[in-house]
């Protein structure tokens, strides 16, 4: 270790762009993670692309291999793209990093045909509470009647070669999308046409059936990062790690782990590293520092391989004591040189942003992950929802006990946001007059209540 000792110069360096997927259900999210990781193996020799825990690596190259002549590798000097693995607005909200998303840039799913959705809204205000710049994936554009699909191809080609009807049909629905975007107040157009990225939301027509347009969203990615994000993507790679907690998990041979991207500095084996806990930050020592081991290697023993050192950005997963009471969306960051008590107190710091304001009389709330549950205060707070006690986890019989003591009917509420009903809390809360109301969808969770609120008060007259 001692040799690293002599190179403690800022050693700077770029890192890759850490890219979310959203979308309403069903619109595509997996399927497109699974073609973009799919044309990266076919097109790269096996291995070009990183399996990393919560994330996936698509280095320049492959990019570049995928994408064509679109892309000419000589142009950047970001290191690829990160795909975040877990798709959908609630990993997007978990994923926070100091003071907000901690994804760069996010991927917009609309199903061509579909259009805007209840969680496509949803995932918009998200994107724009959180001023994350966002290109629109029109997704399934095989579907629409009369086109003619040609496999992996740059769909800007694939479009000026189709019948005119099936263009315009496809331009109909594309306008249509264009048109909602600017109803949320984005102005948008299709992305070989939009000059300024910044500006404008480029909507890229794809099928991650088929694979086209996949070529083309890489590169419009690679570009917007180049151009609009490199200085953000400056770090000192050698600097102690900062990441946030994906998932706690426990694994066999190894206890409780927590699942982690990486998005600054480097987390190497044996460091002392703070971890946000459920009550408490948590100090601890690294045992071990794993990665997916490639799909043809996996032996029976394990899944993972041990690495000495990991460097943002990366997905990873730590092994270390105490991490059972580690939280979801909380941050974690190495000591390295510095005094444990500054980086505790980061910690706190960094999950005190998300902190709700409670008060003595209103509803009980609880989340999947610190970034929901920050999502929730926020529309809870808007909607002018009073809040007892709001927590990360599953709905307990003991949160049942905490809701039935509100003096007013309509407080004596749980509302819980991709959460779970333990054991005997339904019971409980049935006996105890206790609503519970749940829901995957953050507005309709508010709506459900306000409309239940409405009720109880006519009932009332
Ligand atoms: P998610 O819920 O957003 O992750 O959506 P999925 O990726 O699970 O896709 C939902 C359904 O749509 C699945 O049956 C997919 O096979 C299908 N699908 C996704 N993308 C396409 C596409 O581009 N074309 C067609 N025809 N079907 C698609």
């Amino acid at each position: 270790m001692s040799d690293t000792d002599t190179t403690q110069a800022s050693s700077s360096g770029l890192r890759t762009p850490i890219v979310a997927v959203l979308g309403h259900v069903d619109h595509g999210k997996t399927s497109l993670l699974d073609k973009i990781r799919g044309s990266a193996v076919i097109e790269g020799e096996a291995g070009a692309i990183t399996q990393h825990i919560g994330a996936t690596a698509v280095p320049l190259d492959t990019v570049s291999r995928v994408a064509g002549s679109l892309v000419d590798p000589t142009d950047f000097d970001l290191p690829g793209l990160l795909f975040i693995d877990t798709p959908g607005h609630h990993s997007f909200t978990t994923l926070r990093s100091r003071g907000g998303a901690l994804a760069d840039i996010a991927v917009l799913v609309i199903d061509v045909t579909d259009g805007f959705q209840p969680q496509t809204i949803e995932a918009i205000k998200i994107l724009q509470d959180s001023s994350t710049p966002f290109v629109v994936a029109a997704n399934k554009i095989d579907t629409v009647p009369g086109w003619n699909p040609r496999e992996d191809s740059p769909v800007q080609g694939t479009y000026d070669a189709q019948s005119d009807r099936a263009r315009s049909r496809l331009d109909e629905r594309l306008y249509e999308l264009i048109g909602e975007l600017s109803d949320h107040g984005f102005s948008a157009d299709l992305y070989w046409r939009v000059q300024d990225f910044q500006k404008n939301v480029g909507v890229v027509p794809v099928s991650a059936m088929t694979g086209e347009g996949i070529p083309d969203l890489l590169t419009v990615l690679m570009g917007l990062s180049q151009r609009y994000m490199k200085e953000a993507m400056a770090i000192d790679v050698e600097g102690p790690g900062a990441g946030t907690v994906l998932e706690v998990k426990d694994e066999k041979g190894f206890g409780a782990t927590v699942d982690v991207v990486l998005y600054d500095g480097t987390i190497r084996e044996d460091e002392t590293i703070v971890v946000g806990g459920t009550n408490e930050p948590i100090v601890t020592d690294v045992r071990a520092l794993l990665q997916p081991r490639p799909l043809a290697e996996i032996r029976a023993e394990s899944r993972f391989d041990r690495v000495e050192e990991v460097s943002a950005a990366a997905g990873l997963k730590i092994a270390a004591p105490d991490l059972e009471a580690a939280m979801a969306g909380a941050p974690v960051r190495v000591v390295r040189d510095r005094e444990i008590d500054d980086v505790i107190r980061e910690v706190e710091a960094e999950l005190a942003e998300v902190e709700v304001s409670t008060e003595e009389e209103g509803v009980v709330v609880k989340a999947d992950t610190l970034g929901s549950l920050e999502a929730m205060a926020n529309a809870l707070a808007e909607a002018e929802i009073p809040v007892m006690r709001a927590e990360v986890g599953d709905i307990a019989p003991r949160d049942v006990s905490i809701a039935s003591t509100a003096d007013d009917p309509i407080h004596r509420t749980i509302l819980g946001f991709n959460v779970e009903v333990l054991g005997d809390a339904k019971r409980h809360a049935d006996e105890n007059e206790v609503r519970i109301f749940r829901n995957e969808v953050i507005y309709q969770l508010v709506e459900g209540y306000d409309e239940f609120v409405e009720d109880s008060r006519k009932a009332q007259q």
